[in-house]
């Protein structure tokens, strides 16, 4: 109920407006965004490389209605891999992009402009040596942003694609994407999606998860296992050891803010731990998933509202 609830917020207007106005939202919000600005971001990547994890920075922004606004985004993250070169914090820094934000739901040519948009960020990325990974948003987006990747990874192939273990179709795209070199991003998946097309049950959500991490780790790709849950973590490590994978072959994920000490622990025992770090003002959305995957968050939020006011 209370996810429903706080997933069908995140996509609400007035609710957005009343979470951006309250001004105690802020130090709730600052756990798991690193910062508004770009500077802000680059300090923290540094942190994170010179601790031993690894950085996918996202800058923020979803659901662009606007051609301006997808242009911006675009020179957002042209900015900040220029940055990321300039200080010599590519080598482990990518970056994460919602096709949302460079325009992908624009009307008529979206999906032409976002690929467009996307193949900027691909070559200012190139330019300074690392990756770009294509974050996967509501089930109505997955087959046009598989599309687009398949169409950037004809001049990038190392473009990384993400595949959510609650959707049905899952396993399948998993076998599609297990090639040579193909990075894939497995997580179970943060939006409200219908039944029709998504497990709801959370053990059936873990078990489609351990069908497609089998296939990715069997497969000849990279992938990356992106997943706080303590059990999924060690099922990972077992998964691994049954397809003879050495610790160079993929990688654990985590997002900023969450269970950093379990961070520490994976990168420490010599296996890559990418955290991934959102910045920049639109937080709201991304803000919103992160109440909704753990209530106890929802009951933090509220009582730092309640006592300090
Ligand atoms: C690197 C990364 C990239 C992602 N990219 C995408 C994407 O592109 N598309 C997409 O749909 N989803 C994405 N997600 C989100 C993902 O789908 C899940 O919603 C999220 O990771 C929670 O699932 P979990 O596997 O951690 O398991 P859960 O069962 O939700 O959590 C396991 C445990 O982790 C801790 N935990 C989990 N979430 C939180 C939180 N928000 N705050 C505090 N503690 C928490 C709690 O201790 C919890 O008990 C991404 C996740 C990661 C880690």
């Amino acid at each position: 109920m209370m996810r429903s609830a706080l997933l069908a917020a995140a996509r609400s207007p007035q609710a957005r407006s009343f979470v951006e106005r309250t001004p105690l939202t802020k130090p709730v919000v600052s756990r798991y965004v690193a910062g508004d600005t770009l500077e802000e971001a680059v300090r923290v990547t540094g942190d994170l490389l010179a601790d031993g994890r690894k950085v996918t920075l996202d800058h923020l922004g979803e659901d662009t209605t606007e051609l301006a606004q997808a242009t911006a985004t675009v020179h957002a993250y042209e900015r900040l891999l220029a940055e990321l070169g300039r200080t010599g914090l590519a080598s482990g820094a990518e970056v994460s992009v919602k096709l949302s934000a460079v325009g992908q739901s624009l009307p008529r040519d979206g999906e032409k402009l976002a690929l467009d948009n996307a193949r900027r960020i691909c070559e200012a990325a190139s330019a300074v040596g690392t990756t770009v990974t294509l974050d996967m948003e509501d089930h109505t987006t997955t087959d046009s942003t598989l599309g687009i990747l398949a169409d950037l990874r004809v001049d990038f192939p190392w473009v990384g694609a993400v595949l959510q273990a609650y959707l049905h179709r899952t396993e399948q795209d998993c076998r599609d994407l297990s090639g040579a070199g193909s990075r894939v991003r497995l997580c179970k998946g943060a939006y409200k999606e219908p039944e029709s097309v998504a497990y709801q049950g959370k053990d059936e959500v873990d078990l489609s998860y351990v069908r497609c991490l089998k296939v990715l780790m069997n497969g000849q790709g990279y992938p990356m296992v992106a997943s706080h849950d303590p059990r999924l973590v060690r099922i990972a490590a077992q998964v691994v050891a049954a397809a003879g994978r050495t610790a160079d072959s993929y990688e654990h994920q985590m997002l900023y803010g969450v269970r950093p000490d379990a961070q520490r622990e994976i990168a420490a025992n010599g296996t890559t731990m990418r955290v991934y770090v959102p910045y920049g003002d639109q937080w709201y959305g991304y803000f919103m998933r992160r109440l909704a995957e753990r209530p106890a968050n929802v009951t933090f939020f509220l009582r730092s509202l309640l006592t300090t006011n």
